[in-house]
């Protein structure tokens, strides 16, 4: 046994983290259910460095050094628990099997438990990157038991993505903890990625620019405070043309967006919790209106739009401003993801450090940001911080661009472009910050018609009013 890591599930995640391991001087044992797969890594990318191919789960085991180390990268859901079935008879004590797939964080936390009952050390692993980022560094988050990190956290890091020299990898936190922020993490992609489709929807009509143009302004936002890699590739995909037409590529895909299931699962765990993560709900079910095409075919076909003909006069002054309620809006997405985090963290006790995970997400990951610095050094200031866009820093940015949020959102609703990514998240300020809401009438109304109690702004207690009766208040 001479394998210091294995790999099995050598598609095209499992086989450039193989390659991954191997470039950085790791003997790496592969194995994939059918063996075309592992013969044709091998054959294809032997000299990344030094693999030890089997064909066999008890081949693949064995070849592996003790503690053992074994990444699963296959299909989530039931294919995981089919390897881990028929891993463990060939495991022994200590051993560590690692699950880098995009898990249900629910199932992390039943999978752990299952293990540990045979003394198997079971990672719950978030990677993200995609394929590009698996074999060149991928941002990585793994959960499980802490002292599994001590052997498994320093090679990890290894062939992590690096930041200013530091590795884009740490451990989150017990059981599902790695997933569940892999998750959130996904759901923040979500929400971005909405955000910047709602520029360039903005964009093209108040400029009435084409894709190519606009393309460029994004280009010119990534060399400011915007800087990341979903502006740089959205610059990128804006200027590519289809070869087949010669027209702007975005102008030839299908309009309807489609998803894995990871933001749905972000809304979903959030609506339990009860944190609101607009921004993340907002674009996930813009994915969902996007592809309710017998509805859209109704909706145009009867609904009046009534809009103005927008008139922009100072280009410039809308680009900019576009550009500061982008990342006004960002900032409220982002904000809201790190507190379903703090939530999901303080009801499970993961004890997860929010001010780590951005610094994690600097690099590899599909959302990383220069940004991500600023979200750090908000939560070095105050590791129990309640609200992110309260941080000084961010208040301060938000504030300054408000005026030129409030000027776009009130624009794209007079002239009737949807933004409701943009919308809710102005909303969300604006709620989040008010003296008073009138969630007070929500109140009182539930006590009129279902005896379901109000506290009051000037006493102690729980009290109910006689509604039907001399509309007298009483203790409940
Ligand atoms: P796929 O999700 O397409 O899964 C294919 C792999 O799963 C193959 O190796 C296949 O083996 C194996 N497999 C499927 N069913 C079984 C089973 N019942 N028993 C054993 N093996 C099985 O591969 P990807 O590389 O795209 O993704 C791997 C994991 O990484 C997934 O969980 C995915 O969600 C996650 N992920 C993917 C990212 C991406 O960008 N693609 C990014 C981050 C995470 P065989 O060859 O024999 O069919």
């Amino acid at each position: 046994a001479r394998a210091q890591i294995g790999v099995t599930g050598l598609a095209v995640m499992g086989r450039n983290l193989a390659r991954n391991f191997a470039r950085h001087g790791y003997t790496v044992a592969v194995h994939n259910r059918s063996y075309a797969k592992t013969e044709s890594l091998v054959a294809d990318h032997g000299t990344d460095g030094d693999f030890v191919p089997s064909e066999s789960t008890a081949d693949f085991v064995a070849s592996i050094a003790r503690p053992r180390k074994i990444v699963i990268m296959v299909k989530a859901g039931g294919p995981t628990d089919a390897v881990i079935d028929e891993l463990i008879p060939h495991l022994e004590e200590g051993d560590v099997v690692i699950d880098g797939g995009n898990a249900h964080f629910p199932d992390t936390i039943r999978r752990e438990r299952k293990l540990a009952d045979l003394g198997l050390h079971f990672v719950g692993m978030g990677v993200s990157g995609g394929e590009e980022g698996a074999l060149n560094g991928p941002s990585i988050m793994p959960g499980g038991p802490k002292e599994s990190y001590a052997t498994l956290g320093p090679i990890l890091e290894d062939i992590s993505a690096k930041v200013d020299g530091v590795p884009c990898c740490t451990w989150v936190g017990p059981d599902g903890a790695g997933h569940f922020v892999k998750m959130v993490h996904n759901g923040i992609e979500y929400a971005d990625m909405q955000l910047i489709a709602e520029a360039y929807d903005l964009l093209r009509h108040g400029l009435d620019a084409d894709a190519a143009e606009i393309g460029k302004i994004f280009e010119e936002w990534n060399a400011g405070d915007l800087e990341s890699f979903l502006i740089e590739i959205t610059a990128d995909v804006l200027q590519h043309v289809d070869a087949e037409t010669g027209k702007a590529f975005v102008d030839v895909v299908l309009d309807q967006a489609e998803q894995k299931g990871t933001g749905r699962w972000t809304v979903q765990n959030a609506l339990d919790l009860g944190v609101p993560i607009t921004g993340i709900a907002e674009a996930t079910f813009a994915r969902a209106l996007s592809g309710s095409v017998p509805q859209r075919e109704a909706g145009r076909a009867a609904l009046a739009s009534d809009a103005g003909t927008w008139d922009v006069t100072d280009r410039d002054a809308f680009v900019e401003d576009v550009r500061l309620a982008l990342y006004a809006s960002k900032v409220v997405a982002y904000s809201q993801g790190f507190d379903q985090i703090a939530a999901a963290s303080a009801e499970s006790g993961w004890g997860i450090d929010r001010g780590a995970m951005a610094r994690i997400w600097r690099g590899g990951c599909i959302i990383r940001a220069k940004f991500l610095n600023r979200i750090t050094e908000a939560y070095e200031r105050d590791a129990d911080l309640p609200l992110l866009i309260a941080d000084p820093y961010f208040a301060d940015i938000v504030g300054k661009g408000l005026q030129a949020w409030r000027r776009v959102v009130s624009q794209a609703a007079l002239n009737g472009v949807p933004t409701p990514a943009f919308s809710s998240s102005l909303a969300y300020y604006d709620g989040v910050r008010a003296e008073r809401l009138p969630a007070a009438l929500i109140q009182a109304q539930r006590d009129f018609f279902g005896a379901h109690t109000y506290r009051r702004v000037d006493k102690d207690g729980t009290f109910h009013t006689e509604w039907s009766g001399d509309r007298t208040e009483h203790d409940a």
